[in-house]
């Protein structure tokens, strides 16, 4: 049996950083990768036959636990019938509906490979509908490794960001402005300075890469007044949190404190997949036939819709549109949380949590960070080495401190109370 060190080693010999993805090689915690062998329900195994409560769920797509039978026996069937056939097909349009009967936002969809292609598309896709060429995009939160959105912020509020990667020309971010998270002055600024420029403004509406940071809703209320005011469009990225913290995403909790309220432009991957690559994004009819064939804007996929992503996103959607199903996660997510912050707590240790439907984040840290800057103002010391002290055991959480957790259906009541005990030994050690 190879260890995970060795795959590590040989994998470094022939990707770069061994990973297909920057997170998964640990440098944020140190240590060796998990080169995980097989998942199943809420638990993974290593390549050495560790056992590991998983906390990542794919970084968010496994919303009912690691093959569930009917998913399974979709994407079993899906594969018999081809796997790829450059041409549409019926269960895309089943897929095109079920999300839409969710999201009451947007009348037409179109489905891509990867939430990177899918707010891609979406950008481009808002400057070709509003004529203009600025976006505007809030610290910490992401939307994919598309050259635009690779920007941190300038020393100016009126000043545009510069690139966050090389190989990201300053000419190609010069249209797009950084502001900070839940800031309502700056990005009254921001208008008032450029509005009529201004083709959209791009939110994760619950952040889940900064940790876990929800946007607020005087924060949501005011870009919404702003877009209207000025002719932008507000671009909800919900490829984690849509069907993940609601079955109505995000958007729909907005919606019940600010009423009417909807994004223009909605962006989806993960749950929508169920794991495999597919993501989407999606508007009114009026905007989403400024697309090719159609319109100006293109855009097109090879695998885009493919059927047996679609199976396998279908099937997911369907079984989590169940009565209760959300009720239920929602409150595992809540159990875990509230748990885990009264054993720090007893542990004598600063820390708080916060949760929507299979959606967590926790912090070392007295209150609830607002923004990126107040996220990354604690260090990330005590929760390295909370990290490693749970994989120990046999916890595995996302290894960087600023990442968001995720719960599935999968994840039972034993589950939950055996990662408190867990964190209880961890913030011992910690204290
Ligand atoms: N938007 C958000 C909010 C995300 O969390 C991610 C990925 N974590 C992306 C976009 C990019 O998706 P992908 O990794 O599928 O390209």
């Amino acid at each position: 049996m190879p260890t995970n060190q060795a795959l590590f080693e040989r994998a470094q010999r022939v990707i770069p950083g061994g990973v297909n993805s920057p997170v998964r090689a640990f440098r944020a915690v140190g240590g060796t990768p998990r080169f995980i062998a097989r998942a199943q329900g809420a638990y993974m195994w290593d390549a050495e036959g560790t056992q590991y409560i998983d906390y990542i769920g794919s970084w968010g797509p496994m919303i009912l636990g690691h093959g569930h039978p009917e998913v399974l026996e979709a994407v079993q069937k899906a594969a018999v019938d081809g796997f790829s056939f450059g041409a549409p097909t019926e269960r895309e349009v089943e897929l095109a509906e079920a999300i839409l009967s969710h999201v009451p936002s947007a009348e037409q969809v179109r489905l891509v490979s990867s939430g990177t292609e899918a707010g891609m598309s979406a950008i481009r896709l808002a400057r070709g509908a509003t004529g203009r060429s600025k976006i505007i995009k809030f610290e910490g939160c992401y939307h994919g490794h598309a050259d635009a959105l690779l920007v941190k912020a300038g020393s100016g509020l009126a000043t545009f960001g510069h690139p966050t990667s090389a190989g990201v020309p300053p000419e190609v971010v010069q249209h797009t402005m950084v502001l900070e998270y839940n800031n309502v002055e700056q990005i009254e600024q921001a208008f008032a300075t450029q509005g009529g420029e201004i083709a959209c403004v791009m939110i994760e509406p619950i952040a889940g890469n900064m940790n876990f940071v929800r946007a607020s809703v005087p924060f949501i209320r005011r870009i919404r007044e702003l877009c209207d005011q000025h002719g932008a469009l507000f671009v909800f990225d919900e490829v984690m949190s849509g069907f993940r913290v609601a079955l109505g995403s995000a958007q729909s909790l907005y919606a019940q404190a600010i009423p009417g309220f909807r994004p223009d432009i909605s962006v989806f991957g993960k749950v929508i997949g169920g794991g495999m690559p597919l993501a989407a994004f999606a508007s009114t009819r009026a905007i989403m036939e400024k697309l090719a064939p159609l319109g100006p804007v293109y855009q097109a996929g090879t695998l885009s819709g493919n059927p047996v992503a679609t199976a396998c996103g279908l099937t997911t959607l369907k079984l989590i549109s169940q009565p209760g199903f959300f009720e239920a996660l929602g409150q595992r997510t809540q159990t875990l949380v509230s748990g885990l912050t009264q054993a720090a707590t007893e542990a004598g240790l600063s820390f708080c949590g916060d949760s929507q439907g299979g959606m967590f984040g926790f912090f070392f840290a007295p209150e609830l960070p607002q923004h990126y800057q107040a996220v990354m103002a604690k260090g990330t010391d005590t929760f390295n080495r909370f990290f490693h002290l749970m994989l120990e055991q046999g916890v595995y959480l996302a290894p960087a401190m600023y990442e968001a957790g995720f719960v599935s259906a999968a994840h039972s009541e034993a589950d939950i109370q055996r990662t408190i005990e867990a964190a209880q030994v961890a913030f011992k050690a910690l204290g």
